[in-house]
């Protein structure tokens, strides 16, 4: 089977590569890329891809697919459909569930339901337990889970909060050179929260969770990276403060890595006003200065990349009061698009710095196979085709996600994932225009 994606432009950040030329993919894998490839017009299938970018397929570094136990939510069949709809062929998903991801059982089983015909045909790539549930100062068997196949380790929504145990972890996993995400939050500081604590929150009458709330996690985190050499990747950064504690970090050696996601760079405490539970995230949104300091945190390189954060609910879960809606909201679908839309298009990113942020960043930072699309250097080819110019309007009835929990329907986007190949096409556009794809006919 031999696919040619032809006149697209190529954006390969592992090579720095922006040229306009053709990508041909030959049982499975990238066999040849550039502008000087010979089409030839007896290939399977060849797509025309003038005006759209053709990427390494993207890499969501932070899901949560629900699956086992939460199915109301979300399962990894609907989840991975929705991450191959977003443009994503492979997808982290996190550990809290129920039961959590703490034993190689559970990874078994999800690797299972991932390669099922009905999935979604994107790689799935678990994040294993660090703790056990309800036990924050016991280990997991991190050495069997990594031999399970976890590329990472966190305790997510539920952060080790003593630091006694935080260098016990990143002891273990430094030896068995394993990642720590970790969601940085201070329980003390944030407990009963349930918006950024400032004047909007006085406003309102809700109690505010305090910037420092994450920021003295982050800090103590990067300080232990520093101490231990463990690998720390530091997830949904939201304020400015944290950005530069992470600068500083930096600076000093420790290898240390983080993301933000696409919420806390477009939307903002103001928001708010209204008390929709669709807006409650954790940490939550900030002040139109730390999305100012996010911004220029992503083009400088502080922010290493971007991930969605998916956090899918069912409906009657956020149909309650503010205060007891649960956090997060679901985003597979509209990552790239407000990416696109409020760095690319906005001048904050170049394309070739969005795809390292989406993609090649996210797997070389766990070590995947992904996030280039140079010839047989992945097993199997990840590609997304990308139109950067569509313009749409996000309708939350027409996703693949259970999850209908986003602040984003009816937004008007510019740029939308086209095409999702994972070693063969998982996901193809309504919009996509048919008559760019041309099968030569029969001798
Ligand atoms: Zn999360």
């Amino acid at each position: 089977m031999k696919t040619i994606l032809k006149n697209g432009r190529i954006l390969d950040p592992s090579t720095n590569m922006d040229v306009v030329g053709h990508v041909i993919i030959e049982d499975e894998a990238i066999a040849e890329i550039g502008s000087d490839v010979e089409i030839e017009e007896d290939a399977d299938q060849i797509i025309d891809c003038q005006g759209l970018w053709i990427c390494p397929g993207l890499v969501d570094l932070h899901a949560h697919l629900r699956e086992p136990g939460e199915d109301h939510k979300e399962t990894i069949v609907s989840g991975t459909q929705a991450a191959a709809a977003g443009g994503f062929t492979t997808v982290c998903c996190m550990p809290n569930t129920t039961p959590p991801l703490d034993s190689p059982s559970l990874i078994d089983f999800l690797f299972d339901r991932a390669a099922s015909p009905e999935a979604g045909g994107v790689f799935v790539a678990p994040v294993g337990a660090l703790t056990k549930r309800g036990e924050p100062d016991r280990l997991t068997d991190l050495a069997a889970l990594k031999r399970a196949g976890i590329v990472a380790a966190s305790d997510e929504g539920a952060p080790i909060q003593s630091a006694r145990t935080m260098i016990r972890a990143m002891e273990f996993c430094r030896q068995l050179d394993l990642p720590i995400m970790a969601h940085c939050e201070d329980e003390d500081l944030s407990l009963g929260g349930c918006m950024n604590e400032g004047s909007v929150s006085a406003l309102l009458g809700l109690k505010g969770i305090p910037r420092s709330a994450e920021e003295i996690m982050v800090a103590r985190n990067c300080l232990l990276s520093l101490q231990t050499g463990c690998r720390l990747h530091i997830m949904r950064v939201s304020t400015w403060h944290s950005v530069e504690i992470i600068r500083q970090a930096k600076y000093l050696g420790a290898d240390v890595t983080c993301e933000t996601n696409p919420q806390y760079f477009t939307l903002n405490e103001e928001m708010m006003q209204n008390f929709d539970p669709h807006f409650k995230t954790t940490p939550p949104l900030r002040s139109q200065i730390d999305i100012d300091i996010l911004l220029q945190a992503l083009a400088d390189g502080t922010i290493d990349a971007i991930a969605s954060d998916h956090s899918p609910h069912a409906n009657y879960e956020v149909q309650v009061p503010f205060e007891e809606a649960p956090y997060g909201m679901a985003t597979l679908e509209t990552s790239l698009a407000t990416a696109l839309t409020a760095l690319v298009h906005k001048g904050v990113l170049a394309p070739l710095e969005l795809i390292r942020k989406l993609s090649t960043n996210p797997a070389q930072l766990l070590g995947l196979d992904a996030g280039t699309l140079q010839p047989f250097e992945t097993p199997v080819a990840q590609i997304t085709v990308i139109d950067p110019d569509l313009e749409w309007t996000f309708d939350v009835s027409k996703t693949f996600s259970k999850g209908k929990n986003t602040p984003y329907h009816g937004t008007q986007f510019k740029g939308k994932a086209m095409m999702a190949i994972c070693g063969s096409e998982i996901y193809r556009d309504a919009k996509f225009d048919l008559k760019r794809l041309q099968v030569p006919a029969p001798a």
